[in-house]
């Protein structure tokens, strides 16, 4: 089998940080030229630039600001002609009871995650749909799909991420472009380092090996973008061992 993702063109929202700046080092350890979109991981994201040269565009993306995704997206086809794929990784959480919430807070979680990833797929999916030919990842989340106490902006955020995954992969099918959702396992960043001890306790004692959720996300991943696979679209992928 050759998982090789040699010269293939990606482009990673959030790229610099967390799950995204790891999938980013693996995917050109695979040989892919990868565009990394951050936001405020300025200095991250030159790193990068300054190991892997040839293979790396950076460019500054707020995803939740339509204008800025539409600005960054021209200044990309300046500067590469193909896009074979995409992944939606940004993304952020605020955490309260519901009846606390403020509307701002619910604005700014749906805003990002939401919001930014119809943005970055209706821009991209211009030069896919020219070529006939792309692969979307819209990285969502099992709390999208059963729900988590004081996560509701969260959770509805990815509940849509996985509706949008779905409706889309129907709309562009015909045009050999496939969308699927990622719902990785727990992966401790930034994102989740306060999570209550007695939650991420709960989640220990139901899963197979947490330690592997990283390592099975990244090898999925490289799996799917690879021509080894070319015909599944509109499915949603849980990459770990809790069940619904
Ligand atoms: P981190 O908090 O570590 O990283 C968040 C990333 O999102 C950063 O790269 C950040 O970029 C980017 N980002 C945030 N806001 C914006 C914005 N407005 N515009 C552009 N980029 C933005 O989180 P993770 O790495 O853990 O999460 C990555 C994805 O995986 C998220 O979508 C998350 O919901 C999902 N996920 C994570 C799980 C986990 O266990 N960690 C489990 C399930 C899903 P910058 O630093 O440049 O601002």
């Amino acid at each position: 089998m050759n998982v090789s993702l040699q010269d293939k063109v990606i482009v990673i929202t959030g790229g610099a940080r967390g799950i995204g700046k790891f999938t980013t080092e693996k995917l050109l350890e695979e040989g892919a030229k990868v565009v990394v979109l951050y936001n405020q991981s300025e200095k991250e994201a030159i790193e990068i630039k300054g190991k892997n040269r040839e293979r790396v565009i950076i460019e500054k993306c707020d995803v939740s600001n339509y204008n800025e995704v539409e600005k960054c997206y021209s200044r990309i086809l300046k500067q590469i002609d193909r896009i074979d794929v995409l992944i939606n990784n940004a993304g952020i959480g605020n955490d309260e009871f519901l009846v606390l919430m403020s509307e701002e807070n619910w604005k700014k979680v749906l805003e990002c995650n939401l919001n930014g990833t119809f943005y970055c797929c209706k821009c991209f999916l211009k030069i896919m749909l020219y070529q006939g030919y792309g692969k979307i990842i819209n990285i969502a989340s099992l709390k999208g799909q059963e729900g988590s106490p004081q996560q509701s902006n969260y959770s509805a955020s990815k509940a849509g991420i996985i509706a949008l995954t779905r409706s889309l992969a129907k709309e562009v099918g015909g045009n050999n472009i496939s969308v699927n959702a990622i719902c990785p396992g727990f992966i401790e960043t930034d994102l989740n380092r306060n999570y209550p001890v007695k939650k991420r306790k709960a989640i220990e004692k139901s899963v197979l090996k947490i330690d592997y959720c990283l390592r099975d996300y990244i090898n999925f991943l490289i799996f799917l973008l690879s021509d080894e696979i070319n015909g599944i679209s509109g499915q949603v992928f849980n990459l770990d061992s809790r069940i619904l």
